[in-house]
């Protein structure tokens, strides 16, 4: 255990203005280290080319991450495979001047040269510093918080929640201004990677293969985490993640590939096994999260005091099989077959127990695809998308039932996957008292899909088609949330175009839920 060498309170909030100083450049130099003056033998360049990281906050601590590659492109990262002892401090100011922690640990290639470190003996609903020296290098300075005190009622909470930056298809513009927005928090919810060659449509090819080994997907990621605005949007606030398909591969469900070949599930499994071992490398998670062979444990859940509950959901390790067929498929009996599942039966019970044991106002599940049983056919027949929670209704009434019959409070679920913005109402027809079961904000993504646009015909008639779905958009950014005990509301962040670097930022709708009464009211 560290020792804590200070531990006075640093005010809130600190200066921002490091952060605003506009533009990419500027706002990733705001990180950039002040590098040694010599460069020690250890690294044939500088080692923490994939900036730094934090994550998994608690009252009392959060994780620190950062890989050593001084070669992102590199097999390896460019490191010998010999281990390197980390020296981690975390700070009670940016200028890292008043440390209050430091330790050593060891960064091994058996895990890529990543270090987690999980930072414990903090003071509640602060803001720290932290940063990494190894052979005499140092890291850029990251800025992190811890949550606040069970118990606390926090006046607020300010997150951003974002999805799906394909790279090669677009700049990560929306991180230089979520760097810039007043956040405690950052959710990601899936497609942090897409494992495929360039797109097509590549404005700046990455130039990898597919990737399906553990080499193929830990360089796919540290050629993203090279991005120095990503890196700016991880040294800004702790980020809780969670991984949705293309982490692996495309659409895949459990054991099943999308399009399974000679040898599986066995084959993909192997293949799902380097999948998520790359992830827990490059991502704040604790060990809890580390894989063991084929499976990982990532769901988890966050209180943010009695103010929001988090149930982070992996709906992809457990699922069973997207029901047999096309993707796009009649609404109907044969989606609400009982043996569907979308979550697992030991992660259904454990969202049900937390659900029912909350402390919280809002009852939060941060997940990754669309929960709303989006009809995508004009006309009186309905056609949904079963790779989403529609092509597994059995389970989706069980949860909304139970926000209804348990009392739940406040549930809202928010989503990405889909490469577009939504407000959607939750319905249950047995809800006696006609309100939505819960409230679905679903956030488009970082880049894929490329430029957006307005789509206002497509638009009349999904929403004349779905009357519960008030909003759609489809242009890139991120989803930016003030929570209090009275209120929700929920910002759609957009950038018009993500093929060329600079594009502005404007909050296209905003959507307020009130405590006690589910419908999406227009902010
Ligand atoms: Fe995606
Ligand atoms: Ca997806």
């Amino acid at each position: 255990m560290p020792s804590t060498l200070w531990s006075a309170q640093t005010p809130f909030p600190v200066s921002r203005r490091e952060f605003i100083l506009g533009g990419a450049a500027l706002a990733a130099a705001a990180f950039l280290p002040a590098r040694a003056a010599s460069r020690s033998s250890l690294f044939r360049a500088y080692p923490f080319a994939l900036g730094v990281a934090s994550g998994e906050p608690a009252p009392d601590g959060f994780v620190i991450w950062t890989r050593l590659a001084p070669e992102p492109h590199a097999p390896g990262g460019g490191m010998s495979p010999a281990p390197v002892e980390v020296v981690w401090e975390i700070a009670a100011d940016e200028g890292m001047a008043r440390v209050i922690q430091r330790g050593t640990v060891t960064a091994s290639s058996d895990w890529a040269h990543s270090v987690h470190v999980e930072v414990e003996g903090l003071q509640p609903d602060r803001w720290y510093w932290y940063r990494f020296t190894a052979g005499g290098e140092v890291s850029a300075t990251g800025r992190t918080r811890t949550l606040p005190a069970a118990g606390a009622m926090p006046e607020r909470l300010r997150l951003a929640f974002a999805s799906c930056q394909k790279y090669e298809v677009g700049y990560f513009t929306a991180y230089e201004h979520l760097v810039r927005e007043d956040i405690d928090l950052v959710l990601f919810l899936g497609d942090y990677i897409y494992e495929n060659a360039d797109s097509p449509d590549a404005v700046r090819a990455h130039g990898l293969p597919q990737a399906q080994t553990l080499d193929g997907y830990r360089v796919r990621y540290a050629v993203y985490k090279a991005d120095p605005v990503l890196q700016a949007a991880h040294a800004v606030a702790p980020w809780v993640v969670t991984w949705d398909d293309h982490e692996v591969s495309n659409d895949y469900a459990g054991e099943f590939a999308e399009n399974p070949g000679p040898g599986d599930p066995a084959h993909f499994l192997l293949r799902r096994a380097a999948a998520y071992r790359a992830y827990y490398e490059h991502m704040p998670l604790r060990r809890g999260a580390r894989p063991v062979g084929p499976g990982a444990q990532l769901y988890r859940r966050f209180d943010f005091g009695r103010l929001a509950r988090f149930h982070v959901l992996d709906t992809r390790q457990y699922r069973t099989d997207q029901p047999a067929g096309p993707r796009l498929q009649p609404a109907g009996p044969k989606l609400q077959d009982p043996a569907g599942t979308i979550m697992g039966s030991r992660q259904f019970a454990w969202l049900m127990d937390g659900l029912d044991h909350s402390p919280a106002v809002w009852n939060v599940l941060a997940q990754q695809v669309l929960m709303a049983p989006v009809d995508r056919m004009p006309g009186p027949a309905a056609v949904v998308d079963v790779d989403k929670w529609a092509g597994y209704e059995f389970e989706r009434r069980r949860v909304l039932r139970h926000f209804h019959e348990s009392g739940t409070r406040n549930p809202v679920v928010l989503t990405g996957d889909k490469h577009n913005n939504w407000a959607n109402e939750l319905l249950l027809a047995e809800n006696p008292d006609g309100l939505p079961a819960a409230v679905e904000f679903l956030g488009t993504s970082i880049t894929s899909g490329g430029d957006g646009a307005d789509r206002p015909d497509y638009v009349t008639t999904l929403l004349a088609e779905n009357p519960f779905v008030k909003y759609h958009n489809n242009e890139r950014g991120y989803v930016r949330c003030e929570i209090t005990p009275k209120f929700w509301r929920s910002d759609f962040r957009t950038v018009p175009y993500v093929t060329r670097r600079g594009a502005p930022v404007q909050t296209r709708a905003s959507f307020v839920v009130e405590a006690g009464d589910s419908r999406l009211q227009r902010g």
